[in-house]
């Protein structure tokens, strides 16, 4: 029956576009594959009257989904409901979470020498001969059969645990699907390659050709890279991003990559790894001969001049210099020229991050993202505790936002009807409402990490004062219910929806701080969705600032700001002198944020 009825049931379709400028690639792609083979439903994307099976990686691939396209997402079966809201909801956090790397701006560079101009991959100066890549195919015995070479090409990739081998392994289980030989393997390989060929995915051609040198390593086929032994700057077409790993281990002092893009894993890779690297066209570079790379201006210096050398030196200097004096401040308090101290909170996602946010010099949490906890299974109490107090026992300043799904951040196991504009839907604190047995377990979690802890609680997307003290009654109902004294724990809101700019005075009366949310109250206040492909509201705009400004006035419980603009350079000035006393910023921004602060 149950068949009869899948079989038959209707399509649902939603139309999706791609946001970022990295278009739908194989990091997101293999995310979003992963989550679609969860549903009992078939998965289907459409572009161009071409439709392909989205539960595989290589197949959606294949759509070469590039900034604007709109696709279609078909769901057919028992969940296709449920699959495509979580799935609608995925794909816009991928797109967000998927930070593009436009350009990176260069700095002014004049050199007396002859120069080649580039892009910049990763910031830094060297100084030494260059040395063309270069490979070696050496043959070992081999006692693996095809599939146990795949096996352990799996396992090799698994053990790495990054981002970025775990898409290759997605894009190898949808490849092994279909090759049933080493010689079947390559040629689906380079069919794949050749339709990437000239597109803006391009970028995923290398993540191919690591796969495949990868599989014929497991079968005895190694491609040995050489290396110098003294200091050398590496000039390639491009490398894999397996490649990257070996440079850990020479002298390597920076990398020239004639056909990579500055969003290809082996950039990405690059610019992690913190070598000074730069795409340009590496036919005209003098192999062992002394050349200056300079990747903050985006050039190379073929012959170098003594005043050249001793220029990029200098520029070295001062921006190791620069970055060491922030760092080393780092745990000091951000004093503004008028002596005041500005708190420097963080906003963490995870007890990792939190943990970090600790070594980078924050003084607190000021917006702890509690959805970390809700992946593709409900989380235990206990799990949840546990994790609560691990982040908890780092920080005595601490503020947690109960959970902020629905809008742009999707759960399988928390059922919202599909919606039309779930940005205005149900979301942040209207859960409450619509799911109260996982916000009272929430609660619960909460309430027992914090026992001897004065702890913070805020509510998201709040837009009315009886949604905060209904949420608030609703904990300390939950609190009475287990037994447990919550009086140690504050109450308080996120200011994201306008309507709050207007109940300032009736919130004073109840809420014990309110915290600025600028990316959620910017979108808002424009109507402009944030992960929107053609459309970006300015979080610099007037408009943004006279709210904070009337936010500042009117209120007389503590206000802190925890959205993006936090940690903009080009705001921190004015939010400090608008009043705001406490800035959460990501924990990778703390020390450039407490050095702004020291200059204002
Ligand atoms: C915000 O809206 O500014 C905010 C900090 O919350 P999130 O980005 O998690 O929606
Ligand atoms: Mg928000």
């Amino acid at each position: 029956m149950q068949l009869f009825k899948n079989l038959f049931s209707k399509p649902l379709s939603i139309q999706l576009t791609v946001t970022s400028s990295n278009g739908f690639h194989l990091r997101p792609v293999a995310q979003f594959v992963n989550e679609a083979k969860s549903f009992a439903c078939s998965v289907e994307a459409t572009l161009h009257g071409k439709t392909v099976d989205a539960k595989k990686v290589n197949t959606l691939l294949s759509l070469s989904l590039e900034k604007e396209d709109t696709f279609k997402l078909t769901t057919q079966g028992k969940e296709a409901e449920k699959a495509l809201q979580s799935l609608q909801t995925l794909f816009n956090t991928l797109m967000q979470d998927d930070k593009e790397v436009v350009a990176i701006e260069k700095e002014s560079a004049s050199y007396i020498g002859e120069v080649l101009e580039g892009d910049i991959i990763s910031k830094g100066v060297a100084i030494t001969s260059a040395y063309r890549y270069k490979t070696e195919e050496i043959q070992h015995d081999n006692t693996l059969s095809f599939n146990e070479a795949i096996a352990q090409t799996h396992k090799s990739l698994e053990a790495q645990d990054t981002d970025i081998a775990l898409a290759q392994k997605a894009l190898l289980t949808s490849l092994e699907e279909k090759s049933t030989s080493l010689e079947t393997l390559e040629q689906n390989i380079h069919k794949e390659i050749d339709a990437l060929q000239g597109t803006k995915l391009s970028a995923k051609i290398v993540d191919y050709q690591d796969i495949l040198q990868q599989v014929k390593k497991a079968l005895g086929l190694e491609v040995k890279v050489t290396f110098p032994k003294d200091a050398f700057i590496l000039l390639a077409d491009d490398l894999l991003p397996s490649e990257i790993a070996m440079l850990a281990n020479t002298e390597i002092q920076g990398v020239i990559l004639k056909e990579t893009s500055i969003n290809s894993h082996t950039a990405i890779l690059l610019r992690a790894s913190g070598i000074a690297s730069l795409i340009a066209d590496i036919s005209e570079i003098p192999l062992n001969k002394e050349i200056l790379l300079d990747s903050f201006g985006g050039v190379v210096v073929l012959s170098p001049h003594e005043t050249d050398k001793k220029k990029a030196q200098q520029l070295q200097k001062q921006h190791n210099t620069k970055k060491a004096h922030s760092a080393s401040k780092r745990f000091d308090n951000a004093l503004t020229t008028q002596g005041q101290h500005i708190k420097v909170f963080a906003n963490v996602g995870d007890v990792f991050s939190a943990k970090l946010a600790k070594e980078e010099g924050a003084e607190g949490i000021g917006l702890l993202r509690s959805e970390f906890l809700f992946k593709s299974v409900k989380p235990s109490l206990q799990a949840q505790t546990d994790a609560f107090k691990e982040i908890f026992d780092n920080f005595d300043d601490i503020t947690v936002r109960t959970l902020d799904v629905g809008g742009d951040k999707a759960l399988p196991y928390i059922n919202i009807p599909l919606e039309r504009n779930p940005f205005l839907g149900v979301r942040g604190v209207r859960l409450f409402r619509t799911h109260p047995e996982i916000m009272e377990e929430q609660l619960h979690a909460i309430f027992l990490a914090s026992e001897g802890k004065k702890i913070k609680i805020m509510f998201p997307i709040v837009s009315s004062v009886e949604e905060f003290t209904k949420a608030k009654s609703f904990a300390h109902t939950v609190a009475q219910k287990h037994q447990l004294d919550i009086s140690h724990i504050d109450f308080g809101i996120m200011i994201e929806v306008p309507s709050v700019l207007f109940l300032i005075e009736a919130f004073n009366e109840v809420v014990d701080f309110y915290s600025i949310g600028t990316n959620d109250l910017t979108q808002y206040l424009f109507a402009i969705e944030r992960t929107h492909p053609l459309l970006q509201a300015d979080e610099l705009s007037p408009v943004v600032f006279s709210a904070l400004k009337s936010i500042v006035t009117k209120a007389t419980k503590p206000v802190s700001i925890c959205g993006e603009l936090a940690g903009n350079a080009d705001a921190i000035e004015r939010l400090v002198n608008l009043g705001l006393t406490t800035l959460s910023v990501s924990p990778k921004s703390i020390a450039q944020t407490k050095e702004t602060i020291r200059h204002v």
